[in-house]
C-alpha cells in the first residue's frame, strides 16, 4: 500500500466552464458562499499544523475553478513557501491562465494539468457548455502560456466521451509527437452528470491505446507508476500518453491521495461520501490542532479499507451525488 503523501486541495466550488460530464448547464448546484471557503489562514494552519506533521508533502489545487479564487497566486506563493513541500500543482481548465501564468510560476507553482477535451472549437464549446463566444483560443493561449513561462511537465486531460470527441483521440495524442507534453485520457465517470452517465458512457482506454497502435504504434513508459495513469510513448515521440482507467481497472492499490474540499471537509476517497471530517468546522469550533491530527491520522490508518469497500459498491451502476467541482477532483 502506498503512503499517502498527497492532498488535493479545493479552493473553490465555482466554475466557469459548464462542462457537460462535470457541472452541465441547468443542474442545480448549491454554490459556497465566500465565507463557508476555508480561508487563506485556516487552509495554511491545517497545512502547517495538521497535513504536514501527518507526512502530506505533495499539494495539488484544484476546484472548481482554482484560477477564481480570489487571492489564488498569494495562496500558491504561501504554500509553496513551506520548507516541506516538495511538490506544488494545478489542476485548472487554463481559460484564465494566459495572463496568470507567470505569476503563478513566479509564485512558486511549478507543475500543472490542464484539462481540453477538444481541438475542435465547435466540439469544445459543446463540452464546455454553450455560450455566446467561443472560449478554446483563449484556453489554447493560455495553454501556450503555460509553456513558454515554462511549466514542465505540462499535462493536458482529456475526458473522452462517446459521440463527442472520440474521433479526436488521434488528433489530440498527436499532439505529443513534436511536444514534450503528456496527454492522459481519463475513463468519465459517474460522477456530476447523471444524465449523461450509461453503460455507454464511457471508453475502456485499452480501445484507445489499441487506435493508437494501428496508427503509431505504442511503448510502454512508465506502467503502474505513482499516480494513477499507465503511462505510454508512441515510439519517437517527444511526449508521452497517460491512461487513466478508473472505470476499466482499479487502481486503489496505488492510491496515495486524500481530498480537502473547498468548505474544508476531508475525504479520504474520491467516492467515498460516508467518512469524511469537517476540519473547517472543527477549526472554527477551536478545536486543537493535536487533535484534528489524530482525527486524520485515524483516517489514513483505515483508508485501506475504504478504497476497496467503496470500490466493491461499483461505479459503473453506482452514481455518486457530488460533482468532481465540489468534491475536488
Ligand atoms: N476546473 C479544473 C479543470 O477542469 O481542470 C479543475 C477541476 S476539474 C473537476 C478536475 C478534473 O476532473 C478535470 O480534468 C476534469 O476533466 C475531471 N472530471 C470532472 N468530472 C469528471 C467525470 N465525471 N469523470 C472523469 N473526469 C472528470
Ligand atoms: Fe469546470 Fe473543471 Fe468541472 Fe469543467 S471539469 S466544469 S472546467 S470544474
Amino acid at each position: 500500500m502506498n503512503q499517502v503523501d498527497y492532498l488535493r486541495i479545493s479552493l473553490i466550488d465555482r466554475c466557469n466552464f459548464r462542462c457537460q460530464y462535470c457541472m452541465p448547464e441547468g443542474a442545480e448546484l448549491d454554490y459556497l458562499l465566500q465565507q463557508e471557503l476555508l480561508s487563506h489562514a485556516e487552509l495554511l494552519t491545517l497545512l502547517a499544523e495538521v497535513f504536514i506533521p501527518l507526512g502530506f508533502r505533495k499539494f495539488r489545487l484544484t476546484g472548481g475553478e482554482p484560477l477564481l479564487r480570489p487571492g489564488v497566486v498569494d495562496l500558491v506563493k504561501d504554500i509553496a513557501a513551506l520548507p516541506e513541500t516538495e511538490d506544488l500543482a494545478m489542476t485548472t481548465n487554463a481559460f484564465l491562465l494566459a495572463k496568470m501564468a507567470q505569476p503563478l510560476y513566479d509564485a512558486g507553482l511549478r507543475r500543472i494539468n490542464i484539462s481540453l477535451d477538444s481541438l475542435n472549437p465547435d466540439t469544445f464549446d459543446k463540452i464546455i457548455g454553450n455560450r455566446s463566444r467561443s472560449r478554446w483560443k483563449q484556453t489554447w493561449l493560455g495553454i501556450q502560456a503555460a509553456y513558454e513561462v515554462g511549466f514542465n511537465p505540462l499535462k493536458l486531460n482529456v475526458v473522452v466521451i462517446p459521440g463527442v470527441n472520440d474521433g479526436e483521440v488521434l488528433d489530440l495524442a498527436g499532439l505529443t509527437l513534436e511536444r514534450n507534453w503528456h496527454v492522459r485520457f481519463i475513463e468519465f465517470m459517474p460522477i456530476g452528470n447523471q444524465a449523461l452517465f450509461s453503460e455507454n458512457a464511457w471508453i475502456p482506454s485499452e480501445e484507445l491505446r489499441h487506435q493508437i497502435r494501428l496508427r503509431w504504434g505504442l511503448e510502454a513508459s512508465q506502467v503502474r507508476g505513482n499516480g494513477p495513469a499507465d503511462v505510454f510513448k508512441i515510439p519517437g515521440a517527444k511526449g508521452t500518453l497517460g491512461f487513466i482507467s478508473q472505470m476499466s481497472e482499479c487502481f486503489c492499490d496505488r492510491c496515495n491521495r486524500m481530498r480537502l474540499s473547498a468548505d474544508g471537509w476531508l475525504r479520504p476517497c474520491l467516492l467515498n461520501e460516508s467518512n469524511q471530517i469537517n476540519l473547517k468546522a472543527a477549526l472554527r469550533d477551536r478545536v486543537k490542532t493535536s487533535e484534528l491530527r489524530s482525527k486524520v491520522s485515524h483516517l489514513l490508518a483505515i483508508k485501506p479499507e475504504i478504497n476497496f469497500k467503496q470500490r466493491d459498491s461499483g461505479t459503473t451502476t453506482g452514481i455518486y451525488t457530488r460533482t468532481m467541482s465540489q468534491i475536488g477532483g
